[in-house]
């Protein structure tokens, strides 16, 4: 079939109304890239019967793939499978298979199967089923106008797993052409110009068989190395050699790991556990850290002490140090880390204190001044970081750094990162 037209049709309200923002065709896209299939065409539709239908007919007639994604919740508004009905002439009747499927989720959640739910076992004669493993509505697929058409759940989860588990193994079989290989590196302390200059200054004969593609994920970097063809393919693995060298330890992980992930792998790998002691940032670190599947063997507390007061009584922090250095200062990040240690045992600590903003700021210490600690008890090292920005942004770099300054220690980089200071 040689190169492959891959459409993308989504539905929902919602998307027509400024409540949500469409991030599936994203997760279609990139799940897409490594087939070496990029979309051709995408349209978004409200929760409309005869546009959805329209639209159908129309996209079958050019495309070889048309993925169809959302419209098939429980409730009336979702029209997916009675638009492809209409479409390909057939009527509505419940699939045994997905009748399975929806009766087997509902056992898992204990949830005895409803009306509204049944209709999503109402799908066009005559279809497959693609399975759903984290939901209750079934994908499912049927040919017309020598289109594969293809629909999906619109909650994200459930089309990431669909996407993974159901959709790439279904169009690899169709793709003759697997001349495509990426390679991905997750980035932090560098931007993607600094990056391209590295590129452009110290390897001026790049090999146009590979192509370099950045994504910024503030406050991370996302860098793609992508072959196209076999011989991109042969020489990749020299080429990434390079930028391995280049990049050196700004490299957080290769592939999809992200921070958070790659230094609770750290810790366990080390046997090292790790607490907090968070004031501008309010938690986030602590949520970060919480997010990774197994953080409970490595991570022990996370205190938000936002006061003054809490940040002497819970931590130990003495008031001399606050009266005298006041709460963003080097001197009382030392005591929060060092207090967090004392109270929870861990091998490992990180206190933060900086003025977020917008107010707050004074001429020694202006908004986006953060003193960190971190360390290991009585080895505590500390730094100023300097990052002005918007109250989020501040709290997301801020969260980010932290975290890469224990994965510096951990694996034992002892430069100091130019990047972020004062
Ligand atoms: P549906 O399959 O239409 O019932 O979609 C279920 C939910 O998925 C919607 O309520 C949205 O919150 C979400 N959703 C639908 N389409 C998208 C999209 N393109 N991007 C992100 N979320 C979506
Ligand atoms: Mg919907």
């Amino acid at each position: 079939m040689g190169h492959l037209n891959v459409q993308l049709l989504l539905t929902g309200d919602e998307l027509m109304t400024g409540d949500i923002l469409d991030t599936n065709s994203m997760a279609v896209a990139d799940a897409l890239m490594p087939l070496g299939l990029v979309l051709s065409r995408k349209v978004v539709v409200g929760d409309a019967l005869s546009q959805l239908a329209a639209e159908i007919e129309a996209m079958t007639q050019q495309a070889d793939v048309l993925i169809v994604n959302g419209g098939l919740g429980p409730t009336i508004d979702d029209l997916t499978a009675q638009a492809l009905a209409n479409v390909i002439g057939q009527p509505l009747q419940e699939h045994p298979q997905a009748m399975a499927e929806l009766q087997a989720w509902c056992d898992r959640r204990n949830y005895p199967l409803n009306g509204p739910n049944k209709k999503q076992a109402l799908l066009p004669k005559g279809v497959d089923i693609v399975s759903n493993h984290t939901g209750s509505a079934a994908g499912f697929k049927v040919t017309h106008n020598d289109c594969m058409v293809i629909c999906t759940p619109g909650v994200p989860s459930e089309l990431s797993v669909m996407l993974e588990k159901g959709i790439v193994p279904l169009l690899s079989n169709l793709v003759i052409d697997d001349h495509t290989q990426i390679e991905k590196y997750q980035v932090f302390g560098m931007g993607e110009s600094s990056v391209q200059r590295i590129f452009e200054e110290v390897y001026p004969n790049w090999p146009p068989e590979i192509e370099l593609g950045f994504r910024a994920a503030f406050p991370m970097l996302e860098v793609k190395l992508t072959a196209h063809s076999a011989s991109g393919i042969r020489l990749l693995p020299e080429w990434q050699l390079k930028i391995e060298t280049q990049l050196a330890e700004h490299i957080i992980a290769r592939g999809k790991i992200l921070l958070p992930e790659k230094l609770v792998a750290l810790l366990s790998a080390q046997n090292k556990t790790l607490a907090l002691a968070e004031s501008c940032t309010g938690g986030l670190i602590a949520s970060k850290i919480t997010s990774v599947a197994g953080s409970s063997r490595v991570f022990e507390a996370g205190i938000v002490s936002y006061s003054n007061e809490i940040k002497h009584k819970v931590l130990g922090v003495s008031q001399k140090t606050l009266t005298e250095f006041g709460a963003v200062s080097e001197a009382v990040v030392l005591e929060m880390a060092q207090g967090v240690l004392d109270i929870s045992g861990s091998d490992y600590a990180v206190a933060v204190s900086g003025v977020a903003g917008p107010g707050g700021g004074t001429v020694d210490k202006p908004v986006g001044t953060c003193w960190v600690a971190w360390g290991e008890s009585g080895e505590l090292k500390t730094k100023c970081l300097f990052f002005p920005a918007e109250r989020e942004l501040f709290q997301q770099y801020i969260a980010t750094a932290s975290l890469d300054l224990i994965r510096r220690d951990l694996l034992g980089i002892t430069d100091t990162p130019f990047y972020f200071s004062k």
